[in-house]
């Protein structure tokens, strides 16, 4: 069997966590929570990190910390998983969706503009499975109309755009360690921002919102716990070490599976590069020509033992927010031939090269 992820734990992991063991230290009181957000946010060139229990979490203090709530509209990628809705339906806000770029799998950032009505609040951007969506315009839409942007980097970790790391556009930017991220803690998230008071709110937040001073226990608003583990920031300080490494692979990853599929018809590969930034390959994703052809080889592929996993499905498609009557009569049609036609095969860091030569073969075939 090849699975679709192994995570890679290669480092000094065992030796962080054991230590975190063998002091006592397992809360979110301890060392590693500190050194490893310090260490992230300087990674992504923010000034402040706050590690929380998964990017869900993230997102859902990320969309509170900056203020959006009842009646405000947020606009979206169509085409995401489902947690940044899921904050923005939560906090009692309307997700407005974009459709797909086709090509990139991105938001199209053409069609944001039309998007916008005096109740835009903000606009939550969404990198998908390896090319970071097109930020200038986004920027420049968020100054013009005075947005706030949050910036889903859950996939990014490392990836650049214009030379600009990932995580360090947003008012509030988020990444997740989920063990199929770049770097993992098992369960995790990070958000990370520039901002000293965004930073409190974020902590305070992520933490009850318990008031930083007076009486203990006497609360003025509703936050989560949604704090990390001194356990799990242990395996992220470890995993850290190896970030440049687990980049490095990942792209070597992407490019094996470029190469030995090159010939395969019928079949649109992950761009190698766009004019702002080279794949990171957070998962080696193809999308085919037919609905039918995708069901095709990923029954074959299930045959052979080769692990894979559908695209995500589109939020304007989620019997959930249908529900809510939301969404009614749209269509993104790019979004949704993504969804349908859309497949990622083994891309894990623990996979190896004659694994990736398996796949390869199984495909071609
Ligand atoms: C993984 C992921 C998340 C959620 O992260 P969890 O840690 O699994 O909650 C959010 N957004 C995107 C784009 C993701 O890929």
């Amino acid at each position: 069997m090849i699975p679709v992820n192994t995570p890679l734990l290669s480092g000094n992991e065992l030796k962080y966590v054991a230590e975190c063991i063998e002091t006592g230290w397992i809360s979110s009181e301890g060392g590693y929570v500190t050194q490893f957000e310090t260490q992230f946010a300087q990674y992504v060139n923010r000034n402040h990190g706050i590690a929380v229990a998964n990017g869900s979490a993230a997102l859902d203090i990320a969309v509170k910390a900056l203020g959006v709530g009842k009646g405000d509209e947020v606009i979206m990628p169509a085409f995401t998983i489902i947690s940044p809705a899921q904050s923005i339906v939560t906090a009692g806000a309307i997700p407005v969706l974009v459709d797909s770029d086709p090509i990139t799998w991105n938001m199209d950032v053409t069609q944001i503009e039309a998007k916008i009505t005096s109740k835009t609040k903000a606009i939550l951007v969404v990198h998908i499975y390896g090319l970071p969506v097109d930020m200038d315009p986004v920027l420049a839409l968020c100054e013009k109309y005075n947005l706030k942007l949050i910036e889903d980097a859950a996939e990014m970790h490392g990836q650049t755009y214009k030379g600009k790391m990932c995580g360090s556009f947003g008012d509030i930017s988020i990444f997740s360690f989920y063990p199929n991220k770049h770097i993992t803690t098992g369960e995790g998230g990070m958000i990370v921002c520039n901002n000293d008071e965004a930073a409190e709110k974020c902590k305070k937040l992520r933490n009850l919102a318990f008031e930083p001073q007076g009486r203990r226990f006497i609360h003025y608003e509703l936050g989560w716990n949604y704090r990390m583990t001194n356990l799990q920031a242990a395996l992220g300080v470890a995993q850290l070490e190896k970030m440049e490494f687990h980049i490095q692979r990942k792209r070597e990853i992407g490019n094996l599976y470029s190469k030995g599929l090159k010939e395969l018809r019928g079949f649109q590969l992950p761009l190698v590069n766009t004019e702002y930034a080279e794949n990171i390959y957070w998962v080696f994703g193809l999308t085919a020509d037919t609905e039918e052809q995708k069901e095709v080889m990923v029954k074959k592929l299930s045959d052979a033992k080769i692990g894979t996993r559908p695209f995500f499905w589109c939020m304007h498609e989620q019997p959930v927010f249908q529900k809510m009557g939301l969404f009614k009569n749209e269509s993104y049609p790019a979004a949704e031939k993504l969804a349908r036609n859309g497949f990622y095969i083994p891309s894990g860091l623990g996979l190896t090269n004659e694994e990736i030569a398996d796949v390869i073969n199984v495909m071609i075939k």
